[in-house]
């Protein structure tokens, strides 16, 4: 069983999730519940947009076999008073660099084991873009030893490279200046990818050309951060693979966005099976160790 937990008011993003589920599982439940404790504003909350009717129809063409949307007071009761949260360092990285807020990835991992206990599926489906959470289920699966697989999927983005979220719908006459994010992640990618490997090199350079915080650009840079792929800590200089991660408020909606890039020539490691291939005396150490580029 396949299960792609949303907060619903789909877009393609949510859809390639339900179409992985759907290709990968025999069966497929898709849950919509808009989580109150995930939300430190409370306006946030109230106009996080909705529309069931046309999720169920979406829900229904991309093959989902149960679509389950309860109410708040069905999942928090009264006298609710238990939590799931992750600590330690990992967490603690993230909410340094403000990829999350207090009490977010509480309110996040108590609400997806909730609903794991409920639907109980082999496999749960969750997207690039929403970096914390995927990390957050990672650990916590790994630490409770839960028995589901956790499977993350590339951002959908417009064709402008905008990554698609709910949030877009609020946007408004600033919806042209969201583009930012990623032309930022682009920049720091190719930046990067040219040879460039010093963190705050590549970051002044992108940030640089970029309309932020001026009075009318509507856009305000909440951080960029160059993160090692497995620690999440801020690296001074790329020399293995990074996430890039930007947040922003744009007009008073905040998005995130986050990219893999491809790492230069001269850091990139060499393909290690083209190198086992190459012969019985290539040591695997050294089919391993990163080649200078010619
Ligand atoms: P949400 O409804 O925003 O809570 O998202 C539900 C799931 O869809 C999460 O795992 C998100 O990471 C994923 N998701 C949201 N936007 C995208 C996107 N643009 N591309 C792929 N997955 C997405």
């Amino acid at each position: 069983m396949g299960f792609v937990p949303t907060m619903g008011a789909f877009h393609a993003g949510h859809e390639s999730l339900m179409n992985a589920a759907r290709r990968e599982c025999d069966h497929v439940v898709v849950s919509i519940f808009v989580n109150p404790t995930q939300f430190t504003d409370n306006t946030e909350f109230g106009r996080y947009p909705r529309d069931e009717e046309q999720d169920a129809r979406i829900a229904e063409r991309q093959g989902a076999d149960v679509l389950f949307a309860p109410e708040v007071p069905e999942i928090y009761p009264s006298r609710f008073a238990t939590t799931v949260s992750v600590a330690g360092e990992l967490v603690e990285m993230l909410r340094r660099t403000g990829l999350t807020k207090d009490g977010q990835l509480t309110g996040m991992c108590t609400i997806i084991t909730k609903l794991l206990n409920i639907v109980q599926p082999d496999v749960v489906y969750f997207g690039e873009k929403d970096l914390p959470h995927w990390v957050a289920v990672e650990r916590m699966a790994r630490d409770l030893n839960l028995p589901q697989q956790i499977k993350v999927l590339p951002t959908v983005r417009e064709p402008d490279g905008l990554a698609m979220s709910s949030r877009n719908v609020h946007l408004g006459e600033n919806r042209k200046k969201a583009v930012v994010l990623h032309q930022v992640l682009s920049a720091v990618a190719s930046n990067l990818k040219a040879g460039e490997t010093d963190a705050a090199a590549l970051r002044a350079r992108a940030l640089s050309t970029m309309d932020f915080n001026v009075p009318d650009g509507g856009v305000t840079l909440e951080y960029f951060e160059i993160l090692d792929r497995d620690t999440l800590e801020p690296v001074t200089a790329v020399r293995a693979p990074v996430i890039l991660a930007i947040g922003a408020r744009v007009g008073d909606v905040s998005l995130l966005d986050i990219l893999r890039p491809e790492l230069p020539e001269s850091i990139r490691p060499a393909d290690p099976m083209a190198a086992l291939a190459a012969g019985p005396r290539q040591s695997r150490e050294s089919a391993l160790t990163p080649q200078p580029s010619n």
